[in-house]
Protein backbone atom coordinates (compact mmCIF):
# COMPACT_ATOMS: atom_id res chain seq x y z
CA UNK A 1 0.00 0.00 0.00
CA UNK A 2 1.39 3.45 -0.90
CA UNK A 3 1.62 5.80 2.32
CA UNK A 4 -0.46 8.32 2.55
CA UNK A 5 -0.92 10.91 5.49
CA UNK A 6 -3.52 10.65 7.73
CA UNK A 7 -5.66 13.40 6.46
CA UNK A 8 -5.67 11.62 3.22
CA UNK A 9 -6.91 8.59 4.59
CA UNK A 10 -9.72 10.16 6.49
CA UNK A 11 -11.27 11.29 2.44
CA UNK A 12 -10.96 7.86 1.40
CA UNK A 13 -12.74 6.07 4.44
CA UNK A 14 -15.21 8.41 4.03
CA UNK A 15 -14.37 11.68 5.54
CA UNK A 16 -17.29 13.31 6.34
CA UNK A 17 -18.64 11.73 9.46
CA UNK A 18 -22.84 11.54 9.41
CA UNK A 19 -23.92 12.41 12.81
CA UNK A 20 -27.04 11.16 12.57
CA UNK A 21 -29.42 10.88 9.54
CA UNK A 22 -32.21 11.53 11.57
CA UNK A 23 -31.33 14.40 13.12
CA UNK A 24 -30.05 15.93 9.63
CA UNK A 25 -33.20 14.77 7.31
CA UNK A 26 -34.88 18.35 7.98
CA UNK A 27 -36.96 20.25 10.39
CA UNK A 28 -39.55 18.83 12.69
CA UNK A 29 -42.98 20.53 12.65
CA UNK A 30 -43.66 23.52 15.34
CA UNK A 31 -45.90 21.20 17.48
CA UNK A 32 -43.22 18.17 17.49
CA UNK A 33 -40.30 20.61 18.88
CA UNK A 34 -39.43 19.62 22.61
CA UNK A 35 -39.44 22.21 24.92
CA UNK A 36 -36.41 23.00 27.34
CA UNK A 37 -36.00 24.46 30.94
CA UNK A 38 -32.32 25.29 31.20
CA UNK A 39 -31.57 25.77 35.35
CA UNK A 40 -28.63 28.13 36.12
CA UNK A 41 -28.18 31.11 34.00
CA UNK A 42 -24.66 31.85 34.78
CA UNK A 43 -22.03 32.27 32.05
CA UNK A 44 -22.60 29.32 30.01
CA UNK A 45 -25.75 29.48 29.65
CA UNK A 46 -26.02 32.81 28.76
CA UNK A 47 -23.12 33.20 26.37
CA UNK A 48 -23.79 29.34 25.08
CA UNK A 49 -27.01 27.19 25.22
CA UNK A 50 -29.28 30.17 24.76
CA UNK A 51 -27.43 31.47 21.43
CA UNK A 52 -27.45 27.65 21.21
CA UNK A 53 -31.08 27.10 21.08
CA UNK A 54 -32.00 29.55 18.81
CA UNK A 55 -30.50 27.75 15.95
CA UNK A 56 -31.85 23.79 17.05
CA UNK A 57 -34.82 22.44 15.02
CA UNK A 58 -36.26 19.80 17.07
CA UNK A 59 -36.05 21.40 20.37
CA UNK A 60 -36.69 25.27 21.66
CA UNK A 61 -36.21 27.25 24.90
CA UNK A 62 -39.80 27.70 26.80
CA UNK A 63 -38.19 27.74 29.98
CA UNK A 64 -36.08 29.27 32.98
CA UNK A 65 -35.33 28.61 36.44
CA UNK A 66 -33.09 31.79 38.37
CA UNK A 67 -32.71 32.58 41.67
CA UNK A 68 -32.41 36.70 40.19
CA UNK A 69 -35.55 37.87 39.36
CA UNK A 70 -33.43 40.29 37.11
CA UNK A 71 -32.20 37.77 35.22
CA UNK A 72 -35.57 36.22 34.97
CA UNK A 73 -37.09 39.50 33.65
CA UNK A 74 -33.74 40.00 31.03
CA UNK A 75 -34.42 36.13 29.60
CA UNK A 76 -38.40 37.02 29.58
CA UNK A 77 -37.81 39.75 27.23
CA UNK A 78 -34.48 38.17 25.34
CA UNK A 79 -36.75 34.68 24.17
CA UNK A 80 -40.13 35.36 24.75
CA UNK A 81 -40.34 33.47 27.67
CA UNK A 82 -43.92 33.22 29.75
CA UNK A 83 -44.20 33.86 33.33
CA UNK A 84 -45.86 30.82 33.86
CA UNK A 85 -42.66 28.99 32.50
CA UNK A 86 -40.21 30.84 34.88
CA UNK A 87 -39.39 29.04 38.04
CA UNK A 88 -36.84 29.48 40.58
CA UNK A 89 -35.18 27.13 43.60
CA UNK A 90 -38.03 27.15 45.38
CA UNK A 91 -40.47 26.68 42.89
CA UNK A 92 -38.68 24.29 40.73
CA UNK A 93 -40.29 21.16 41.58
CA UNK A 94 -43.43 22.78 39.96
CA UNK A 95 -41.83 22.03 37.08
CA UNK A 96 -43.94 18.26 36.65
CA UNK A 97 -47.30 20.47 36.03
CA UNK A 98 -45.41 21.80 33.19
CA UNK A 99 -46.14 19.90 30.17
CA UNK A 100 -44.71 22.78 27.73
CA UNK A 101 -41.01 21.60 29.02
CA UNK A 102 -40.01 18.58 28.43
CA UNK A 103 -36.44 18.71 28.72
CA UNK A 104 -34.48 20.04 31.90
CA UNK A 105 -30.89 21.58 31.36
CA UNK A 106 -28.95 21.44 34.56
CA UNK A 107 -26.35 24.15 33.87
CA UNK A 108 -25.32 24.57 37.91
CA UNK A 109 -22.15 24.68 39.64
CA UNK A 110 -20.86 20.54 39.70
CA UNK A 111 -21.96 20.29 43.39
CA UNK A 112 -25.62 20.99 42.49
CA UNK A 113 -25.69 18.30 39.72
CA UNK A 114 -26.60 15.14 41.35
CA UNK A 115 -29.56 16.81 43.53
CA UNK A 116 -31.26 19.24 41.10
CA UNK A 117 -30.95 16.31 37.94
CA UNK A 118 -32.89 13.62 40.25
CA UNK A 119 -35.59 16.43 40.97
CA UNK A 120 -35.77 16.95 37.48
CA UNK A 121 -35.79 12.98 36.56
CA UNK A 122 -38.83 12.68 39.89
CA UNK A 123 -40.86 15.60 38.35
CA UNK A 124 -40.90 13.41 34.89
CA UNK A 125 -38.67 15.23 32.81
CA UNK A 126 -35.55 14.20 30.53
CA UNK A 127 -32.56 16.01 31.78
CA UNK A 128 -29.49 17.14 30.20
CA UNK A 129 -26.86 17.28 32.70
CA UNK A 130 -23.60 19.35 32.60
CA UNK A 131 -19.94 17.96 33.19
CA UNK A 132 -18.57 16.53 35.25
CA UNK A 133 -21.69 15.28 35.41
CA UNK A 134 -21.71 13.95 39.54
CA UNK A 135 -18.76 14.65 41.71
CA UNK A 136 -17.33 11.18 41.38
CA UNK A 137 -18.56 8.04 39.96
CA UNK A 138 -20.82 6.83 42.81
CA UNK A 139 -22.65 10.06 42.21
CA UNK A 140 -23.57 9.54 38.72
CA UNK A 141 -24.42 6.34 39.27
CA UNK A 142 -27.13 7.75 41.58
CA UNK A 143 -28.17 9.85 38.65
CA UNK A 144 -28.02 7.01 36.13
CA UNK A 145 -30.53 4.90 38.47
CA UNK A 146 -33.10 7.99 39.37
CA UNK A 147 -33.48 8.26 35.34
CA UNK A 148 -33.87 4.35 34.83
CA UNK A 149 -36.47 4.14 37.66
CA UNK A 150 -38.16 7.54 36.12
CA UNK A 151 -38.11 6.02 32.74
CA UNK A 152 -36.51 9.34 31.62
CA UNK A 153 -33.33 9.86 29.09
CA UNK A 154 -30.51 11.32 30.31
CA UNK A 155 -27.66 13.32 29.07
CA UNK A 156 -24.37 14.54 29.62
CA UNK A 157 -23.35 17.73 28.01
CA UNK A 158 -20.42 16.23 26.12
CA UNK A 159 -20.64 18.40 22.91
CA UNK A 160 -17.95 16.85 21.55
CA UNK A 161 -19.37 13.55 21.02
CA UNK A 162 -21.11 15.08 18.02
CA UNK A 163 -18.43 17.64 16.67
CA UNK A 164 -17.67 16.04 13.49
CA UNK A 165 -13.87 16.92 13.51
CA UNK A 166 -13.29 15.03 17.17
CA UNK A 167 -15.33 12.13 15.10
CA UNK A 168 -12.88 12.00 12.90
CA UNK A 169 -9.59 11.91 15.22
CA UNK A 170 -11.57 8.89 16.28
CA UNK A 171 -12.19 7.43 12.76
CA UNK A 172 -8.59 7.75 12.25
CA UNK A 173 -7.06 6.62 15.53
CA UNK A 174 -9.52 3.32 15.30
CA UNK A 175 -8.07 2.75 10.82
CA UNK A 176 -5.40 0.00 10.81
CA UNK A 177 -4.01 1.58 8.28
CA UNK A 178 -0.25 2.83 9.66
CA UNK A 179 -0.95 0.51 12.11
CA UNK A 180 -2.12 0.87 15.56
CA UNK A 181 -2.59 4.11 18.02
CA UNK A 182 0.68 4.39 19.71
CA UNK A 183 0.96 7.63 21.55
CA UNK A 184 -1.66 10.27 22.45
CA UNK A 185 -1.41 14.04 23.83
CA UNK A 186 -4.61 15.48 25.01
CA UNK A 187 -4.46 18.70 27.17
CA UNK A 188 -6.98 21.52 28.15
CA UNK A 189 -5.81 24.74 30.55
CA UNK A 190 -6.66 28.54 30.91
CA UNK A 191 -5.41 31.28 33.12
CA UNK A 192 -8.92 31.63 34.60
CA UNK A 193 -8.49 30.90 38.45
CA UNK A 194 -9.74 34.09 40.80
CA UNK A 195 -10.58 33.99 44.56
CA UNK A 196 -14.06 33.87 44.77
CA UNK A 197 -15.04 31.41 41.59
CA UNK A 198 -16.71 28.33 42.62
CA UNK A 199 -15.09 26.15 40.21
CA UNK A 200 -11.94 26.22 42.99
CA UNK A 201 -13.83 25.72 45.65
CA UNK A 202 -13.25 21.82 46.78
CA UNK A 203 -16.52 21.28 48.01
CA UNK A 204 -18.18 22.88 44.91
CA UNK A 205 -16.33 22.27 42.10
CA UNK A 206 -14.78 19.12 43.53
CA UNK A 207 -11.40 19.77 42.06
CA UNK A 208 -10.49 22.55 39.85
CA UNK A 209 -9.05 21.52 36.21
CA UNK A 210 -9.61 18.17 37.01
CA UNK A 211 -13.23 18.42 37.34
CA UNK A 212 -13.43 21.35 35.05
CA UNK A 213 -11.47 20.55 32.03
CA UNK A 214 -10.58 16.88 32.75
CA UNK A 215 -13.53 15.04 31.67
CA UNK A 216 -12.67 16.56 27.75
CA UNK A 217 -9.15 15.03 27.65
CA UNK A 218 -10.30 12.02 28.81
CA UNK A 219 -13.46 11.09 26.64
CA UNK A 220 -10.72 12.43 24.14
CA UNK A 221 -8.23 9.64 24.74
CA UNK A 222 -10.20 6.92 25.89
CA UNK A 223 -12.40 7.22 22.66
CA UNK A 224 -9.22 7.06 20.37
CA UNK A 225 -7.83 4.39 21.79
CA UNK A 226 -11.58 2.76 21.65
CA UNK A 227 -10.76 1.07 24.89
CA UNK A 228 -10.66 1.70 28.65
CA UNK A 229 -7.26 2.97 30.06
CA UNK A 230 -5.90 -0.05 32.56
CA UNK A 231 -4.08 2.64 35.13
CA UNK A 232 -3.07 5.94 35.76
CA UNK A 233 -0.50 7.72 37.62
CA UNK A 234 -0.47 11.77 38.22
CA UNK A 235 1.30 15.05 39.62
CA UNK A 236 -0.37 18.24 40.99
CA UNK A 237 1.22 21.20 40.61
CA UNK A 238 1.07 24.26 42.87
CA UNK A 239 1.87 28.03 41.36
CA UNK A 240 -0.35 29.92 43.73
CA UNK A 241 -0.55 28.81 47.23
CA UNK A 242 -2.82 31.68 48.41
CA UNK A 243 -5.32 30.86 45.45
CA UNK A 244 -5.16 27.30 45.33
CA UNK A 245 -6.33 25.58 48.34
CA UNK A 246 -6.94 21.56 49.13
CA UNK A 247 -6.72 21.62 44.88
CA UNK A 248 -3.79 21.74 42.76
CA UNK A 249 -3.61 24.42 39.78
CA UNK A 250 -2.02 22.13 37.05
CA UNK A 251 -2.68 18.87 37.10
CA UNK A 252 -0.58 16.33 34.57
CA UNK A 253 -1.25 11.95 34.10
CA UNK A 254 -0.34 9.53 32.54
CA UNK A 255 -3.04 7.03 31.14
CA UNK A 256 -1.59 3.54 30.16
CA UNK A 257 -4.00 0.89 28.15
CA UNK A 258 -3.77 -2.72 27.67
CA UNK A 259 -2.09 -2.59 24.21
CA UNK A 260 0.77 -0.19 25.56
CA UNK A 261 -0.58 2.75 23.66
CA UNK A 262 0.22 6.18 26.26
CA UNK A 263 -1.71 9.07 26.55
CA UNK A 264 0.03 12.39 28.26
CA UNK A 265 -2.79 14.86 29.86
CA UNK A 266 -2.41 18.34 31.34
CA UNK A 267 -5.21 20.51 32.50
CA UNK A 268 -4.59 23.90 33.93
CA UNK A 269 -6.26 26.92 35.56
CA UNK A 270 -2.81 28.49 35.15
CA UNK A 271 -1.93 28.51 31.81
CA UNK A 272 -3.37 27.86 28.39
CA UNK A 273 -2.97 24.52 26.32
CA UNK A 274 -5.72 23.17 23.95
CA UNK A 275 -4.53 20.34 22.01
CA UNK A 276 -5.54 16.77 20.74
CA UNK A 277 -2.81 14.70 19.35
CA UNK A 278 -2.86 11.09 18.47
CA UNK A 279 0.54 9.09 16.68
CA UNK A 280 0.55 5.74 14.89
CA UNK A 281 4.18 5.52 14.06
CA UNK A 282 5.43 7.85 12.12
CA UNK A 283 2.22 9.28 11.37
CA UNK A 284 0.18 11.70 13.28
CA UNK A 285 -3.30 13.38 13.40
CA UNK A 286 -3.26 16.80 15.84
CA UNK A 287 -6.82 19.31 16.24
CA UNK A 288 -5.17 22.42 17.99
CA UNK A 289 -7.32 24.07 19.47
CA UNK A 290 -9.34 21.17 19.98
CA UNK A 291 -11.68 21.59 22.75
CA UNK A 292 -12.76 24.85 23.54
CA UNK A 293 -16.22 25.76 22.28
CA UNK A 294 -16.52 27.65 18.97
CA UNK A 295 -13.02 27.63 18.24
CA UNK A 296 -12.00 27.08 14.37
CA UNK A 297 -10.04 23.72 15.10
CA UNK A 298 -7.10 22.75 12.47
CA UNK A 299 -6.43 19.06 11.51
CA UNK A 300 -3.04 19.00 10.85
CA UNK A 301 -0.67 15.74 9.67
CA UNK A 302 2.86 15.71 8.33
CA UNK A 303 1.58 17.30 5.18
CA UNK A 304 -1.58 19.16 5.72
CA UNK A 305 -2.92 21.61 7.81
CA UNK A 306 -6.67 22.24 7.12
CA UNK A 307 -8.83 24.64 9.08
CA UNK A 308 -12.33 22.96 8.93
CA UNK A 309 -15.23 25.62 9.47
CA UNK A 310 -16.04 25.79 12.44
CA UNK A 311 -19.35 24.41 13.83
CA UNK A 312 -21.48 26.86 14.89
CA UNK A 313 -23.00 26.13 18.39
CA UNK A 314 -22.11 22.44 18.80
CA UNK A 315 -24.65 22.25 21.67
CA UNK A 316 -27.42 22.77 18.94
CA UNK A 317 -26.41 19.43 17.58
CA UNK A 318 -25.88 17.88 20.56
CA UNK A 319 -29.83 19.16 22.37
CA UNK A 320 -30.84 18.42 18.71
CA UNK A 321 -29.90 15.17 18.90
CA UNK A 322 -31.24 14.33 22.48
CA UNK A 323 -34.29 15.76 21.41
CA UNK A 324 -34.10 13.26 18.59
CA UNK A 325 -33.74 10.12 20.94
CA UNK A 326 -36.06 11.36 22.80
CA UNK A 327 -38.97 11.63 20.10
CA UNK A 328 -37.55 8.12 18.56
CA UNK A 329 -36.81 6.42 21.95
CA UNK A 330 -33.14 5.90 20.63
CA UNK A 331 -30.27 5.65 22.89
CA UNK A 332 -28.40 8.78 24.01
CA UNK A 333 -24.68 8.71 22.56
CA UNK A 334 -23.61 11.19 25.32
CA UNK A 335 -24.87 8.84 27.77
CA UNK A 336 -25.01 9.12 31.26
CA UNK A 337 -22.98 6.03 31.83
CA UNK A 338 -20.11 7.87 29.57
CA UNK A 339 -20.07 10.50 32.17
CA UNK A 340 -19.56 7.86 35.16
CA UNK A 341 -16.89 5.95 33.19
CA UNK A 342 -15.06 9.15 32.54
CA UNK A 343 -15.31 9.65 36.77
CA UNK A 344 -14.50 6.48 37.32
CA UNK A 345 -11.11 7.61 35.52
CA UNK A 346 -10.78 10.75 37.66
CA UNK A 347 -11.24 9.09 41.30
CA UNK A 348 -8.61 7.33 40.21
CA UNK A 349 -6.64 10.36 39.01
CA UNK A 350 -7.49 11.91 42.54
CA UNK A 351 -6.35 8.52 44.21
CA UNK A 352 -3.21 8.52 42.34
CA UNK A 353 -2.57 12.01 43.25
CA UNK A 354 -2.79 10.86 47.25
CA UNK A 355 -0.67 7.90 47.28
CA UNK A 356 1.66 9.15 44.48
CA UNK A 357 1.53 5.81 42.86
CA UNK A 358 0.07 4.15 39.99
CA UNK A 359 -3.69 3.44 40.59
CA UNK A 360 -5.98 0.67 38.33
CA UNK A 361 -9.03 1.87 37.30
CA UNK A 362 -11.84 -0.14 37.46
CA UNK A 363 -13.94 -1.49 34.29
P1 LIG B 1 -21.42 30.15 36.25
O1 LIG B 1 -20.82 30.36 37.61
O2 LIG B 1 -21.22 31.23 35.24
O3 LIG B 1 -22.98 29.88 36.38
C1 LIG B 1 -23.54 29.11 37.41
C2 LIG B 1 -24.96 29.57 37.67
O4 LIG B 1 -25.49 28.85 38.78
C3 LIG B 1 -25.05 31.07 38.03
O5 LIG B 1 -26.10 31.66 37.30
C4 LIG B 1 -25.38 31.07 39.51
O6 LIG B 1 -26.19 32.17 39.89
C5 LIG B 1 -26.18 29.77 39.64
N1 LIG B 1 -26.23 29.24 41.00
C6 LIG B 1 -27.37 28.79 41.59
N2 LIG B 1 -27.12 28.40 42.85
C7 LIG B 1 -25.81 28.61 43.07
C8 LIG B 1 -24.95 28.40 44.21
N3 LIG B 1 -25.41 27.89 45.35
N4 LIG B 1 -23.66 28.77 44.08
C9 LIG B 1 -23.17 29.27 42.93
N5 LIG B 1 -23.94 29.48 41.81
C10 LIG B 1 -25.25 29.15 41.90
O7 LIG B 1 -20.85 28.76 35.73
P2 LIG B 1 -20.86 28.23 34.21
O8 LIG B 1 -19.56 28.53 33.59
O9 LIG B 1 -22.10 28.65 33.55
O10 LIG B 1 -20.88 26.64 34.49
C11 LIG B 1 -22.06 25.97 34.86
C12 LIG B 1 -21.90 24.48 34.54
O11 LIG B 1 -21.72 24.33 33.14
C13 LIG B 1 -20.68 23.83 35.18
O12 LIG B 1 -20.99 22.54 35.61
C14 LIG B 1 -19.65 23.76 34.06
O13 LIG B 1 -18.75 22.67 34.19
C15 LIG B 1 -20.54 23.60 32.85
N6 LIG B 1 -19.92 24.13 31.62
C16 LIG B 1 -19.87 23.34 30.53
C17 LIG B 1 -19.30 23.79 29.36
C18 LIG B 1 -19.26 22.90 28.14
O14 LIG B 1 -18.63 23.27 27.16
N7 LIG B 1 -19.95 21.76 28.16
C19 LIG B 1 -18.75 25.07 29.31
C20 LIG B 1 -18.84 25.88 30.43
C21 LIG B 1 -19.43 25.40 31.60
Amino acid sequence: MTRRTAIGSLATIGGAIAISPTLLSGMVSEDKKLGVALVGLGNYATLQLGPALRQTKVCELRGIVTGTPEKAVNWQKEYGISPEHTYDYETFDRLKDDPAIDIVYIVLPNFMHAEYTIRALQAGKHVICEKPMGMDAAECETMIAAAKKAGRKLQVGYRLFYEPHHLQMMKWAQEPFEGRIRLMETSLGFDMARPGLWRIDPKMGGGGALMDLGPYVIQAARRAAGQMPVSVMAQGYIDDPGLYKGIYGTYAWQLRFADHTVCNSTVSFSAYVDRYYVAKGNQFLELKPAFAANSKLTLQDRENATTLPSAEFQQATQMDAFARNILDDTPVVASGEEARTDMRIIDAIKESLKSGKEVDIPR
